[in-house]
């Protein structure tokens, strides 16, 4: 596998600070750099994978554990009981910059529907 060339790979790497919120053998979670909520996290796994449309079936497991380590960040932040929202952007028109996937995680202020 090549190696991660983006932003999120140099964080991966300790190339560039951010304080680990999580860390364990699957993924790391950071805050984001330009929030859009008061709690404004980024679940980040460690193996690189450009965009969700490149899952592999192994990669269920991976995304499960994704989704669990946001909901306990959202506890142990305090946020969980008032509600949050997960987001994964997919490609240009899904909203997708970072070309790593990663889980973001937003709470601490009233979400709108349908997103922009
Ligand atoms: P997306 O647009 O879904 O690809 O999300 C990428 C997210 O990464 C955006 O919310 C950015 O604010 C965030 N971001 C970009 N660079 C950094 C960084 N160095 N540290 C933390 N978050 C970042």
């Amino acid at each position: 596998m090549s190696e991660n060339p983006t932003i999120f790979g140099k964080i991966l790497r300790g190339e560039i600070p951010a304080p680990r919120l999580w860390d364990d053998e699957h993924c790391i979670a950071i805050r984001d750099i330009s929030p859009a909520a008061p709690h404004h996290l980024l679940i980040l796994p460690k193996r690189f994978i450009t965009t969700l449309d490149e899952l592999e079936a192994t990669d269920a497991p991976l995304l499960g554990h994704m989704v669990f380590v946001a909901t306990q960040l959202a506890k142990q932040l305090g946020f969980a009981e008032s509600g949050y929202r997960l987001v994964m952007n997919c490609g240009s028109l899904g909203g997708q910059s970072v070309f790593h996937i990663h889980l973001h995680l937003l709470g601490g202020r009233s979400m709108q529907w349908p997103p922009g």
